[in-house]
């Protein structure tokens, strides 16, 4: 494109920001009660997840660990029942299978909670993709399922928690090794 002056013009993408009043980029603890506070004194709110709604608590940390520890709790009082006075009735084994799937039922049931009260909250809209800052009120949405979505908001909540972060160890890049995600067989990079 040229100018009038004939001077060669760089062609400038100009897509108009959808206008929110607040963005929340991350879906971890906060995410859900702010957004559905916000949304119910009328702003506009979009929340932006990249991975899995509800954060790290329930897909990886906390909720996922609990429920093997009380497997776990369960098998050891089990096979010390008698010493409380209960015949539990012969040997104790444990389903290593069935325990990750118990896992995995409670993380999708509360995962699926928490998407489904964002997504009925009033004024709130989940949107499913990776945000990045473009300008002090500006972020884009690279969306997972392809695409750009361009927002603003008056309000921005940075809600992106934390990431594994490998220790200053010599030789430890040359080994393999499990980060947290890891063993919940969630594939996430760090
Ligand atoms: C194995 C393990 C066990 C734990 N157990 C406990 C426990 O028993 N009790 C306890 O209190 N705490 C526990 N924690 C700690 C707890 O899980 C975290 O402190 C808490 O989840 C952090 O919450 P957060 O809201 O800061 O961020 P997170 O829950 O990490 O949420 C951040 C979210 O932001 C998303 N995100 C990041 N960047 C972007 C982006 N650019 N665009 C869009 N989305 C993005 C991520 O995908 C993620 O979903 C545990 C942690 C681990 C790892």
């Amino acid at each position: 494109m040229l100018s009038p002056e004939g001077r060669q013009l760089t062609q400038m993408t100009t897509t108009s920001p959808e206008q929110y009043d607040a963005i929340i980029i991350g879906t971890g603890q906060a995410a859900s009660p702010l957004a559905r506070a916000l949304g119910k004194n009328g702003k506009r709110t979009a929340v932006i997840e990249r991975e899995h709604v509800g954060g790290t608590c329930i897909n990886e940390g906390c909720t996922p660990t609990k429920t093997m520890v009380a497997s776990a709790r369960v098998a050891y009082l089990t096979r010390r029942a008698v010493d409380y006075g209960v015949n539990a009735g012969g040997a104790v084994s444990v389903d290593m299978a069935a325990v990750r799937q118990r896992k995995r039922d409670i993380v999708e049931s509360w995962g699926q909670g928490t998407t489904n009260r964002l997504i009925s909250a009033e004024n709130v809209d989940l949107i499913l993709g990776e945000g990045r800052f473009t300008g002090p009120h500006e972020v884009d949405v690279a969306l997972n399922e392809g695409g750009t979505r361009r927002l603003a908001a008056g309000m921005i909540f940075i809600n992106t928690g934390a990431r594994p972060h490998m220790p200053p160890i010599e030789g430890l890049a040359d080994v393999p090794c499990f980060q947290f995600h890891d063993h919940h067989g969630t594939g996430r990079r760090a």
